[in-house]
């Protein structure tokens, strides 16, 4: 099953999504999901991600499809 999302016009999976979110490699990645959520830079459509950029962390992350916002739950 595709899991891969247009993001910044690009075709991205999951893992490339949390890689753009953490802006690093990550460990493991759950699939992307739609989120409620508008991006409050441009009111795009934001995409949202599990994952684990280490083995004792998991990170909520969130990124708009059309511009470079994104944030974690760490924030
Ligand atoms: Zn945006």
């Amino acid at each position: 099953m595709s899991e891969n999302r247009v993001v910044q016009g690009r075709m991205v999976t999951a893992e490339k999504l949390a890689e753009l979110i953490e802006d690093d490699s990550v460990m493991e990645v759950d699939s992307i999901e739609e989120s409620d959520r508008e991006c409050p830079e441009c009111g795009g459509n934001v995409l949202e991600v599990g994952y684990m950029p280490s083995v004792t962390e998991f990170v909520n992350g969130w990124k708009c499809q059309d511009c470079d916002w994104s944030e974690t739950d760490r924030d």
